[in-house]
């Protein structure tokens, strides 16, 4: 039954790659989330001639969420006669826009040398595609299968999936007893399963001075100084510690396998956008954002007060120096235990297609696994889907057609799994 079901998957190999194609010539660009509903109503229209029920369900009031671009999601769900727990897959529909530099033309979804060129294809209408081709094949072989098969095509993931999976998480719609397990067939490769990732602390320091004339600078007290020695005590200090922390996460690439801190931008003085030359002014406000992404070892609350600590340090030290911290976002590390079913399924799926034992990875950053996680209360999750991870995002993205069909292949067997209770 095994080799039926992978050969019919190979079978509809041309079907895969025409839906991915379909997907990706929707421009759900985000910001601003272009073109959700037809998207959404894509992937909903399709599944409800399988046979499911589809619901579109638009996040209104959440941010982002306005006439112009509704936030709209897809959640189709099909249930058999007979009980049993659910199986979800949840992709995210939008993606980055297509930036500059691409050798071909970024929405048409181009075939070419066993690959599909397109913004989107890795990540992840590819992964999208499988997911659906995969349980389409299981209704037709596998109608007697127990329990029930889900599909969401969620929004938003690109900008922080608040209008996306956590709204539908807040709507209970990512919790027991409705959803046992969930696939999110994000481009980890072929062969790896995704446990979690780390976690974000976003906050914005802002350095105040004293305004005056720039000919005498010494009246006044530059902001954009003292935010120098918040960046010096950040080169000097907090940098190497990061740099120190490892963790026992397999996060790929290696390079995120300790804590980071980037500077994502800082802004003194005078505001741009002005024609002709600037005032003589020396600055009384500079803000600095810094993307602070932390290991499952660190808690929170440390990694506040290392930065915090070296901000009071030079309250202490650096005279007329005085700051404020302005917190932006949290995201808590998550991480699904290896023993967890869907990591053993999906495992021994990938062990029985690949041929090979799969790798267990964490992500350097975080995807709506976060809400199903916090929101949700649903630990079974994990990210596993067809496309190279490095390609995310770049000019020239690209999905090997084989391993979508491997992919499906995966899901499927891994579905029946969880759907049995036996290893398939
Ligand atoms: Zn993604």
């Amino acid at each position: 039954m095994q080799d039926r079901l992978w050969q019919e998957i190979e079978r509809r190999r041309g079907d895969l790659v025409a839906l991915t194609q379909a997907l990706v010539r929707i421009p759900t660009v985000n910001p601003p989330g272009d073109a959700y509903r037809p998207c959404a109503e894509l992937i909903g229209a399709r599944l409800a001639r399988r046979g499911y029920q589809v619901q579109y369900l638009r996040a209104e009031g959440a941010i982002g969420d306005s006439d112009r671009f509704p936030r709209t999601n897809v959640m189709a769900r099909k249930e058999s006669s007979r009980p049993g727990p659910t199986v979800h897959f949840n992709g995210h529909i939008d993606v980055v826009e297509a930036g500059r530099g691409w050798s071909l033309e970024p929405y048409a979804g181009v075939e070419r040398d066993g690959r599909v060129y397109g913004r989107g294809t890795c990540d992840m209408k590819g992964g999208i595609a499988a997911a659906i081709v995969a349980v389409e094949v299981l209704g037709d072989l596998m109608p007697e299968l127990p329990g029930a098969l889900e599909i969401s095509g969620t929004v938003d993931e690109e900008s922080g999936g608040y209008a996306g999976v956590a709204w539908l998480a807040e709507q209970g719609l990512f919790s027991r007893p409705r959803i046992d397990h969930v696939i999110i067939p994000e481009p980890l490769n072929v062969d790896r399963i995704c446990l979690g990732h780390r976690g974000v602390w976003w906050a914005e320091i802002e350095t105040a001075g004293q305004i005056a004339h720039g000919s005498m600078p010494f009246l006044g007290d530059c902001a954009v100084r003292h935010m120098g020695a918040v960046l010096r005590k950040l080169e000097d200090e907090l940098l190497p510690a990061l740099a120190g922390k490892r963790t026992a996460m397999p996060v790929v690439p290696e390079g995120a396998r300790q804590s980071t801190l980037n500077v994502n931008s800082l802004h003194g003085g005078l505001a741009e956008g002005f024609e002709g030359l600037p005032s003589a002014l020396v600055p009384d406000s500079c803000r600095m954002v810094i993307d602070r992404r932390f290991l499952i070892e660190e808690s929170l609350d440390e990694v506040k007060a290392e930065v915090t600590g070296l901000l009071d340090d030079l309250v202490r030290t650096r005279p007329g120096f005085s700051y404020e911290i302005r917190e932006l976002m949290t995201v808590l590390p998550t991480l699904t235990e290896a023993e967890a079913p869907v990591v053993q399924a999906v495992g021994a799926a990938i062990e029985a297609v690949l041929g090979r034992a799969p790798a267990h990875v964490v992500s350097p950053g975080t995807y709506d696994q976060k809400h199903i996680a916090r929101i949700g209360h649903l630990r079974d999750c994990i990210a596993y889907g067809p496309g190279i991870l490095d390609l995310a995002h770049q000019v020239d993205e690209y999905v090997e057609i084989e391993h979508l069909v491997q992919s499906a292949q995966v899901m499927a067997s891994a579905a029946v799994t969880l759907l049995t209770g036996n290893t398939y």
